[in-house]
């Protein structure tokens, strides 16, 4: 079987959009089971060569903000138990938020093997995003922007040792 990969952060950092470019046309099978699985979507991915199952865990976002941590926890601990790696995307534009620092100690704790994207990381726009970054303690994150497709071979070599 292919390693898996699951992308894991709050809504809107970018997660469908880096998951749609990687996957293309090749997406294998929707999970539209019940219950916390219930948007992951699962795709086969390709990055420069470098073949995984790639997860994409779907947001919350018309959800009721104040069941919002907790469903995004169990939904982020059933990805993290599948996957080996855990790709957490913070959106580099809108800077560190509670809530990804709330993801940080989710994954710090689950202890599994972390990769740190700051996405939307185009332009001069997200350099300040990207050393806030630093604090949530997985090091320096790949700058990535999944729109534009930029940083495409910074992801292939920090996933590279892991998959
Ligand atoms: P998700 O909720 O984490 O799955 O985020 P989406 O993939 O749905 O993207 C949320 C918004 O961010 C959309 O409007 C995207 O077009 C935008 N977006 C995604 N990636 C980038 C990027 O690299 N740069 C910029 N500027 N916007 C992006
Ligand atoms: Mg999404």
């Amino acid at each position: 079987p292919l390693p898996v990969v699951a992308i894991i952060g709050r809504p809107n950092v970018g997660k469908s959009t880096l998951f749609n470019r990687l996957v293309g046309k090749r997406l294998a099978l929707v999970d539209d089971q019940p219950g916390v699985t219930r948007d992951r979507r699962e795709g086969e991915a390709t990055l420069l060569g470098l073949d995984f199952t790639i997860v994409d865990t779907a947001g919350f976002e018309d959800e009721d903000a104040a069941t919002l941590p907790g469903r995004m926890r169990m939904q982020t601990q059933a990805a993290v138990e599948m996957a080996d790696v855990a790709l957490f995307m913070i959106d580099a534009r809108a800077g560190i938020t509670p809530l990804d620092e709330e993801i940080a100690r989710w994954l710090r704790s689950s202890g599994g093997t972390v990769v740190l994207v700051a996405n939307k990381a185009e332009g001069r726009a997200g350099e300040n995003g990207v050393l806030e970054s630093l604090a949530l303690g997985f090091g320096d994150p790949v700058q990535l922007s999944a729109e534009h497709g930029e940083g495409v071979a910074d992801l292939f070599e920090a996933l590279r040792p892991y998959i």
